[in-house]
């Protein structure tokens, strides 16, 4: 049966679920930079930067989560396997080669940067277009926001 939901988006869906394919794949690899850098993380402040980091890899699965199940909603495909999600990533993966809290908050800065970037872009395209998927890019930009300003004031904190 055909979906009202579906018929009042004003964009090509396809590219919709392109670009939220691209984000899908940023967050799984934002999750696991901060996953394994709250494990690794060793120097000044590092209980408060490891709390920090993890806190922030379940706000990246969460929109992981959001961003599969709108795909879905749209009739879409979530990516199939974790090796397209090198292809597909805007942001990249900087793995936490040195432990010391300063490369650590430092590399995840700069992907919190991407991530709003990306979002901001996203928002643009579907701002009077997709009001549903507009409304999450919105939620998951407010929290990268977030994300990007207690990172730095931890930075700042340190330095
Ligand atoms: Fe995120
Ligand atoms: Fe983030
Ligand atoms: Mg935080």
């Amino acid at each position: 049966m055909e979906r009202k939901g579906i018929k009042i988006i004003k964009a090509d869906i396809k590219e919709i679920v392109k670009q939220l394919n691209k984000a899908l794949s940023d967050e799984w690899l934002a999750y696991y930079q901060y996953w394994l850098g709250e494990k690794l993380v060793r120097g000044k402040f590092r209980e408060e930067v490891a709390a920090e980091l993890g806190q922030h890899a379940g706000d990246e699965l969460k929109h992981a989560g959001m961003i599969a199940d709108r795909i879905i909603q749209l009739g879409g495909t979530p990516v199939l396997k974790p090796e397209e999600w090198y292809k597909l990533t805007n942001c990249g993966y900087d793995a936490p080669e040195d432990p010391d809290v300063i490369p650590i908050l430092k590399q995840n800065i700069k992907g919190e940067q991407c991530a709003i970037e990306v979002y901001q872009k996203l928002a643009e395209m579907l701002k009077d277009k997709d009001p549903i998927t507009y409304l999450m890019v919105l939620s998951i930009l407010k929290d990268e926001i977030e994300h990007e300003d207690d990172l730095i004031n931890i930075l700042e904190d340190i330095q």
